[in-house]
C-alpha cells in the first residue's frame, strides 16, 4: 500500500512539474540568438544553439549549424543566451517581519524564485533549517519539487553574541569539529563561518572540512581577512566592507561595530587594502560578491511586490518608507566601495563570484537579487560580459564543476537562460527571462513566478 502511495506521489510530482515546462523535447534548437558564453568572450549574434538529451550539442553560426531532423526549433530573433547563473550567496530562508531578528524557511518558493530567474546551480551560504535544504536538495534531485540544482552549506558556525536565536552558539573548537562531522554526514558539502567565531574554533572547522575534501566561506566579524586567509578559508562572503581588520582598536576574536564611518576611511588603493588582496589572492581565497543585499532602498518593482505575501508587503513599504536619507547615503557608499574592492581584487587575480543573500531589510529577494547583483557590477564599472562570467563560470570553478557547467559550449549541460533583449547594451534586460534550461528542460519563469505569487513572508 505504502509503495502504491508512493509511486501515485511520485507520479503527481512529476505532473505538477510538468506544469512549468515550456520546452520538453529531447533535441532542441535555439536559432538567430545572440550569445553572451560567461567565459568572458565577445558578445556574439546570429548563433544557432543545439541541445541534445540535456548537454550542449553545438553552438554555432546560424547559417553554418544543420539543425537535426526532429528537433524543436525555437526561432529566437531579438533573444541573447546566457548560462545558468551559479548563485553562490543563495538561501532558502527570508526575514520574518517586522522584526529581522527572525528568519523563516522558504522552502517552497525560494526554490522556483531562483529557477525564474535564471539560477539553475545555487549553493546556500549558510541555513536556518540545514535538514530542510538538505531535503529540498534531495527532492529536486529526485525530480519531485522544481528548483536549481543545489549544493548545501551547513552553518552557522557562530559562537556567542549572535544576533538571531536562529544561530545555536559554540562554545569552544570541539563544538565546531562535531558540527562539521555531523553535517557532512547528512549531505553537506560546505561549511559557514560566521561573525562570532573564535579563530581557534575556524581553524578546527577548517580542517575537519579539508580533511573530506570539503570547503569553508565565512561572513566573518570577529576574525579578519588576512587571519582567516592563513588559516585556510576558501572563500569569504560579501567582501572588503564586512572585513574588520582595518577598525580602530580591533581585538583579537572580537567582533567590533564597523560604522559607515569605517565604511568611508577603507581605501582600496592604499597599502592596507592592496596587501589583503595579495594575501587573499596569494591563498586562493575566493571572494562572493553581494551587492544587492547593501541596497537599503532598490527601485521598487511590481514583480517584488507580487510576490509577497499582504501583510509581508505592507510590513515591508512601512519599513521602508522609514529610512532616512542617511542611511540611503550609507548603504550606496557601501556599494560603491565594495565594488571598487571587487575590481581590485579580479584585476590582482581573485576569484570573484556573487549570490542574492536574501536576507538584509527584504529588499534583496531569492533570483531578483541575482539579477541585481549583475546590474549593479555593471554600474560599478565592470562590463556586461565581466559580470555575467562572475555570475556563472566562476561560481563553477569554485565548485570544480566548471567542465560540466557555468559557460555555453559544446558537451556542457544545457543549463541556459533565453533573455529577451540583449544585456551587452542594456543590463537591466538580464531580468526579462523567457526560458531557463535546467539540464536541457526548459522552464517557464512566467508560470514559476505565478505559483509563488503571495507566498514571501509565508513559505
Ligand atoms: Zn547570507
Amino acid at each position: 500500500m505504502t509503495k502504491v502511495l508512493a509511486a501515485l506521489l511520485a507520479l503527481t510530482a512529476g505532473l505538477q512539474a510538468q506544469q512549468f515546462v515550456k520546452v520538453s523535447a529531447k533535441t532542441v534548437a535555439l536559432v538567430h540568438v545572440k550569445v553572451i558564453d560567461g567565459a568572458g568572450a565577445a558578445p556574439r549574434t546570429d548563433l544557432t544553439i543545439v541541445i541534445r538529451d540535456g548537454l550542449i550539442a553545438t553552438v554555432g553560426d546560424a547559417g553554418n549549424v544543420t539543425i537535426p531532423d526532429g528537433a524543436e526549433r525555437l526561432d529566437l530573433v531579438g533573444h541573447t543566451v546566457i548560462p545558468g547563473l551559479v548563485g553562490m550567496h543563495e538561501h532558502l530562508f527570508y526575514p520574518a517581519f517586522p522584526r529581522h531578528n527572525l528568519y523563516t524557511e522558504h522552502a517552497f518558493s525560494f526554490p522556483r524564485l531562483y529557477l525564474a530567474s535564471g539560477v539553475t546551480t545555487a549553493r546556500t551560504a549558510g541555513g536556518m533549517e540545514v535538514q530542510t535544504d538538505l531535503m529540498i536538495k534531495k527532492w529536486i534531485d529526485e525530480g519531485k519539487w522544481i528548483g536549481p540544482s543545489m549544493l548545501i552549506t551547513a552553518g552557522y558556525l557562530e559562537g556567542p553574541g549572535t544576533f538571531t536565536p536562529n544561530l545555536l552558539e559554540m562554545r569552544n573548537p570541539g563544538d565546531a569539529t562535531a558540527f562539521v562531522e555531523f553535517w557532512a554526514r547528512m549531505g553537506a558539502t560546505s561549511f559557514k563561518a560566521y561573525m562570532h567565531i573564535t579563530r581557534a574554533e575556524l581553524k578546527a572547522a577548517i580542517d575537519t572540512a579539508h580533511a573530506r575534501g570539503l570547503k569553508v566561506t565565512g561572513h566573518l566579524c570577529s576574525v579578519g581577512f588576512r587571519e582567516a586567509a592563513a588559516l585556510g578559508i576558501d572563500n569569504l562572503e560579501h567582501g572588503l566592507v564586512v572585513d574588520t581588520e582595518f577598525v580602530p582598536g580591533k581585538q583579537p576574536d572580537q567582533c567590533p561595530d564597523m560604522t559607515a564611518a569605517d565604511i568611508e576611511a577603507l581605501d582600496v588603493q592604499g597599502a592596507g587594502v592592496q596587501q589583503t588582496i595579495r594575501e587573499l589572492v596569494q591563498h586562493h581565497v575566493a571572494v562572493t560578491s553581494t551587492p544587492a543585499v547593501f541596497e537599503s532602498a532598490p527601485p521598487l518593482q511590481q514583480r517584488f511586490l507580487d510576490a509577497l505575501s499582504p501583510p509581508t508587503r505592507v510590513e515591508y513599504l512601512l519599513a521602508r518608507d522609514r529610512i532616512s536619507e542617511s542611511a540611503k547615503r550609507a548603504s550606496a557608499n557601501r556599494v560603491k566601495k565594495e565594488i571598487e574592492f571587487e575590481r581590485a581584487f579580479v584585476k590582482a587575480g581573485g576569484l570573484l563570484m556573487a549570490g542574492a543573500d536574501p536576507t538584509g531589510n527584504g529588499s534583496a529577494l531569492a533570483g531578483f537579487a541575482d539579477q541585481r547583483n549583475i546590474e549593479l557590477l555593471v554600474a560599478g564599472g565592470f562590463t556586461a560580459v565581466e559580470a555575467i562570467q562572475i555570475a556563472t563560470l566562476n561560481g563553477a570553478k569554485f565548485l570544480g564543476m566548471e567542465k560540466q557547467i557555468g559557460s555555453i559550449e559544446a558537451g556542457k549541460r544545457a543549463d541556459l537562460v533565453v533573455i529577451e533583449g540583449n544585456p551587452a547594451a542594456k543590463i537591466a534586460d538580464i531580468e526579462n527571462t523567457r526560458i531557463v534550461f535546467k539540464g536541457g528542460v526548459g522552464y517557464d519563469p512566467a508560470k514559476l513566478l505565478e505559483s509563488i505569487r503571495g507566498s514571501v513572508g509565508v513559505q
